[in-house]
Formats: structure tokens, sequence, C-alpha cells
């Protein structure tokens, strides 16, 4: 389907089957089909009995687009749902083939002192050929460019070499009313080279480029004089490794970390470049942390990301070599057949990975803030991901319904025990109700740890 002349002729369709509709009730219909369509991949013709199309009466199709398109909800639900949003223009992010070029940035940004500094120097031996800018700053730059989904899908093109002076890290930025695992988050790095169709980093367009900082002492000084003891990752505003060829941030945090044994560090990554790692000596207090969705939902919403078979063998690699390594399915995608698909995936990580060298397994359905969809659908036109049931939660994300996920949970964790009693598994940013009566690790402290070591 393309998408660009099915938003147009979607809208076309409403304005030539209800043309007494005023232009607000236009767009929500407008809307309901564009989902229905993009779900079912139905002519738009074929969405409306002949009945409902003769209709004058708005309060009756919406209605029934409703139905069709929340078919599970319960009816006093969908009368809640809020006003449905403008079909977006479609803008996509280049091909596959062009994405390759995501690993080499056209130009490399560097706030004027750092010229000299060992990151700014070791991009340019390893990018001979890419020019190399000065900024006054970071900040400075920002503010004098124009922000729009074009360009935010161009941003790998640029790398910014910059000096980090507040942000160092902060409490993980879990949902508002979730449980939380008591984890941090170390700034690092901003941007990421892949494309997840779910990323929420697409909401923050406003970022031009990867941005690395080359001050990492400051970071480490910064949580030291905190005190600790920590639990902190990278990963939240970047993948921990997909870059670490350039940076070598994994080398210092590993030779930091062993400064602090009882503090604990995990990168998370959807990638499998660990050559760096495999270079270092494992420390009992970092693990190395994958994203696992089957192969599928790799392929169509995780665009640049290694397979999942990829990540699964540099898992066992890590594993092998004395690393300990976490799992994380989330998101976990909810259609047709998406039980079967993911006991599938738990098999082969434990056919993978030894059990004992697992620290944890976190469980986390797809959620999004609203503002996203638009940005999602204008840019992976053709993703299905959104064509799931997903309304606004207890934290106002759109998610599954709770007893939606339960089933979910509840199914991944008997997955997850039919090969392992022992490895903790906890929820990611959920609500007290989605963790009740399941035998889950509520907090993720020393005592943990030392059980898995
Ligand atoms: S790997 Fe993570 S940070 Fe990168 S695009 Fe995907 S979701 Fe976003």
């Amino acid at each position: 389907m393309d998408a660009m002349t099915s938003a147009v002729s979607i809208q076309r369709y409403t304005d030539e089957t209800f043309p007494a509709f005023g232009v607000n009730k236009k767009q929500e219909i407008s809307r309901l089909l564009f989902e229905i369509v993009r779900r079912d991949g139905c002519p738009v013709q074929a969405v409306l009995p002949e009945r409902v199309q003769q209709s004058c009466s708005f309060r009756q199709v919406k209605a029934f687009l409703t139905k069709r398109r929340y078919p599970n909800m319960p009816a006093f639900q969908r009368r809640g749902l809020q006003r449905f949003l403008k079909i977006p223009e479609p803008c996509p992010i280049p091909d596959a083939e062009s994405k390759a070029c995501h690993f080499k940035p056209k130009r490399i940004l560097v706030e004027e002192p750092l010229l000299a500094d060992p990151l700014a120097q070791r991009l340019r031996r390893m990018l001979p050929g890419v020019p190399i800018e000065l900024v006054v700053s970071y900040k400075q730059y920002c503010r004098q460019q124009a922000f729009s989904v074009a360009e935010y899908n161009r941003r790998a093109e640029v790398f910014f070499v910059v000096r980090e002076k507040h942000q160092f890290w902060q409490a993980c930025p879990c949902s508002k009313g979730s449980v939380s695992c008591g984890y941090a988050v170390l700034n690092l790095g901003q941007g990421c080279p892949f494309d997840c169709t779910y990323c929420f980093m697409q909401g923050y367009l406003n970022s031009p480029g990867i941005v690395f900082p080359s001050n990492i002492n400051d970071f480490f000084r910064s949580l030291e004089a905190h005190g600790g003891p920590w639990r902190i990752g990278t990963g939240q505003f970047s993948d921990s490794l997909a870059l670490d060829h350039f940076t070598e941030y994994s080398r210092h945090i590993i030779h930091f970390m062993r400064r602090h044994p009882d503090w604990f560090f995990e990168f998370k990554t959807k990638s499998d470049n660990i050559s760096l790692l495999l270079e270092e000596d494992s420390s009992p207090n970092v693990c190395v942390g994958w994203s696992l969705n089957p192969e599928r939902v790799v392929a169509r919403d995780e665009q640049g990301t290694a397979s999942l078979e990829q990540r699964l063998a540099a898992a066992q690699k890590c594993a092998g070599r004395g690393w300990r390594v976490s799992f994380h399915f989330d998101p976990i995608v909810y259609d047709e057949g998406w039980e079967e698909e993911y006991r599938g995936v738990v098999r082969r990580l434990f056919e993978a990975v030894p059990p004992e060298r697992m620290a944890w397994i976190s469980l986390g359905c797809l959620r999004m803030m609203p503002r996203l969809k638009q940005v999602m659908e204008s840019r992976f036109p053709a993703s299905r991901i959104l064509g799931g049931e997903l309304v606004p939660g207890y934290d106002g994300k759109l998610r599954y319904p709770l007893n939606v996920r339960r089933t979910i949970y509840k199914s991944m964790l008997n997955s997850i025990r039919e090969e392992d009693e022992g490895v903790p598994v906890y929820l990611c940013m959920e609500q007290t109700e989605a963790w009740e009566g399941l035998p889950l690790e509520r907090r993720l402290d020393r005592a943990v740890f030392s059980r898995r070591q």
C-alpha cells in the first residue's frame, strides 16, 4: 500500500462520502479509516457497509468505525476515547541501502576547545576524509537550526563532540505510577544510529546529530560525589555499544567500575559490537544486556540493528568470556502469533546462553507517549506496529489494555520458568496491578546479584 496515496485517497473518500460533515468530524473519520486500512491492508471502500455510508449521523459512523478499530475494547471505554488526530504527512527514513552510511558521519562538529581532545583526535584518525568543523557550543548550534522529521531522519550524518557540564546522570525516567526497579541512567551520549519504529527519542526532533561527551571523567566524578551504590547503565538515550568502536566508552566504564565493586553497571544494546568488551577481562559488577524480539519484529521494527541470531551469538561470546549478560523482552509486540514466536525466542535464548551467566531478564509491553504516534506514522508509513489496540494507560502512555499485558507477562514468565527456575525476572515501567500474583523480582539489589554469582 502506498501510504501517501492512501492518506490522500482516504481524505478524498471521506469528503465525497460525508460532504455534510465539518472539518473536524471529517478529520476524525479519516483518521479511523486510515488506521483500519493500514492495519487490515484493505481498500478504504471496503471498510464501511452501505447502510453506514449512507448515514448522515456522525455519531453512528464514528461508533461503527471505533468498534471496528478497537474490537476487543469494552463499549464504555471506546466511547471515552479522545478525539482522533490528523493523518500526518509521510516522511520515511532513508532506505536500507543508504542506512549503511549511518555508521559513517558526513561531518564531525567539535566544540571549539575540544579539538585536541583524545575523542576528537580519535574520530579524526578513524574517519579520514570526514570534515571536522568547529562550533562555539552544541547548544548554540542547536538554537540556529530548523528542526523537522526530515532533519531527524538524517541525524546520524553528524557527530558532535561536546563537553557535558550538568546532566551527568539521572534516576530512570520511569513512568509515573510504575513500580521502580531502582535503575539510574548515565547520560553518556545522546542519539542512536538505529531506527526502531517505536523509539521514544523520535519525540525529541531537536537532536540534529549524535552527541558524544568527551569529558567522561567528569561523569565518573559526579557519580562518586553522589556516593552510590549505583545500579546504573547507559542505553537510555543512545545504544550503549553501537558506536563503541568510535568512543571506547566501554573501556573507561569497565575500568571505573572495577574501583567500585559494590556498584552495578549495565550496557544495553541491539548491536553485536562487542569487540572492545572481548579485549577486556570480565568484571563481576558489569553486565551486557540485549533487547530481544522475534526476527520478524527485528526485521520490521528495528531497522539497522543486529538480527536476533547475531545478538544471541554476541551474548554467547560474552558469556563464554565470563561476562554476565542480561536480556530485555522490551517492547513486546502483541499481534498474531505472538505467543509462539516469543516462546521460540525464549527457547533460543536458553540454548545460546547458560542461565547461570544471566543477571536478569526484564519484560515490558509496547508503550509510547501519544504525541509519538504521528511521528511514527510519518517516518514508518509501512509499519503495522500501531495496528494493535493501544489506548491511554495509567500513565497517559498508549498501551495494550491491562488484561492483555497481564496475559503476555504470565505467558512470558511461564516460558522462562520452563527453561530455568532461578533467573530474576522483573517488569519494566509497569503499574502495581500488572505485577500482582506474578512471582517477579521486586527490587534488583545486591542480594539478587549475589545469588547469581
Ligand atoms: S536501539 Fe534504542 S535508542 Fe536506538 S533507535 Fe532503537 S529504541 Fe531507539
